[in-house]
């Protein structure tokens, strides 16, 4: 089947648009319609040369869609279902599965969750093999995966706000959610209010959270903030974020929570949480970075520092949990998805996104 894609051909590199084949579903396999994909700081960093794929690959890994075929011994997905795809697939066999950790699989690049390979690749592009970013390549008129890396949505949940589940939404709702968690009058400070800061910031709101603080460089992102449940918000472009938080809380947050991946704010979270508290760092920074906190200072305050990879999550509990929230009225993921965007468009989405865009974008299939 014939998919039109953006592509990555070279890194550093922009986008290239072509047509990819996709092929039949293997026995585990399922291919979807694509309905919509966001656009994600990962892929970003793929097109910035920070995070390595194979190349060509078709980019894009936030994506929503209807299933279309399914593979022979595909159970749980038939043609029609409405789907998100995460990148938190589980192979359920390893170590990390077993534990519990499905987020931390240790065997997502291998099989069964990808193709052997004596098979024939999953893609194709001028019929050569072509990758998968992060085993997904949403941003593309349709997408192939293991089963294990879908979940089927309710009918009723709109497909475009749906994709932002698969990846930003639930990087920041887990950690609040999950990986804290946060408890009614804990105090949150969120650095960094693109699509995951924000979703941090609801989800502390939905955790009667008190105070909520919000920090950006954009006064239009903290008002954001603020209508998503912020109640204090600090431009660190004027004000030093640390100083204020810890006046703010009295000595510093319950949580502090860097959704940008940037060290020099992380090394912020440090500083801003209370003895005893935690940051969690849930940006990914570009490799090699390095941070630097105070040995001193963190066995004294007994602070915790936690890397938090997409939410701790079980996205097959979790992104339907987000749906019936969206659905209640308690969750406005209307007002994270700021721009719907044609497939073409997609290389000014990731221009915007340089230039510290509000919220989220996503390429919306018809
Ligand atoms: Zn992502
Ligand atoms: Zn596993």
């Amino acid at each position: 089947m014939e998919a039109r894609a953006a592509l990555l051909t070279e890194q550093p590199g922009a986008l290239s648009f072509g047509v990819v084949d996709v092929s039949d579903p293997g026995p585990r396999e399922v291919r979807v319609r694509t309905a919509a994909c966001g656009l994600c700081h990962s892929d970003l960093h793929a097109l910035e040369g920070a995070l390595r794929t194979p190349l060509p690959s078709v980019m894009g890994h936030e994506a929503s869609g209807i299933v279309e075929s399914v593979g022979s011994e595909v159970t749980g997905f038939a043609p029609g279902d409405h789907v998100v795809a995460c990148i938190s697939q589980f192979c359920g066999a390893c170590a990390a599965c077993a534990r519990g950790e499905t987020w931390l699989c240790q065997r997502r690049e291998q099989p069964p969750l990808v193709r052997t390979d004596d098979a024939p690749p999953r893609l194709t592009h001028d019929g050569d093999p072509a990758g998968q970013f992060l085993n997904i390549g949403g941003l593309a008129e349709s997408f192939l995966v293991h089963e294990h890396a879908l979940v089927r949505l309710p009918l009723e949940m709109p497909l475009d706000v749906a994709a932002l589940l698969g990846c930003g939404v639930l990087t920041g709702y887990g950690t609040v959610v999950n990986r804290a968690p946060v408890r009614p009058g804990e105090s949150v400070v969120v650095i960094g209010c693109g699509g995951v800061g924000l979703s941090a910031v609801q989800a502390a709101s939905l955790s009667g959270a008190s105070p909520i603080i919000a920090i950006d460089l954009h006064d239009h992102a903290l008002e954001l903030a603020t209508e998503l449940g912020a109640s204090v918000t600090i431009n660190a472009s004027f004000d030093n974020p640390v100083k204020m938080v810890r006046a703010l809380t009295g000595g510093g947050a319950d949580h502090a929570i860097e959704a940008i991946g940037f060290p020099k704010t992380m090394e912020d979270a440090v500083d801003m949480i209370r003895p005893g508290g935690t940051a969690y760092l849930i940006g990914i920074a570009p490799i090699p970075s390095t941070m630097e906190v105070s040995a001193f200072r963190l066995v004294w305050f007994n602070r915790g520092v936690q890397g938090v990879l997409m939410g701790a999550n079980h996205f097959r509990r979790d992104i339907p949990a987000l749906a019936d929230l969206y659905l209640a009225g308690r969750l406005p993921l209307d007002r994270l998805l700021t721009e719907r965007i044609s497939l073409e468009e997609a290389d000014a989405g990731f221009d915007a996104m340089r230039s510290g865009s509000l919220g989220r974008s996503a390429v919306v299939f018809d």
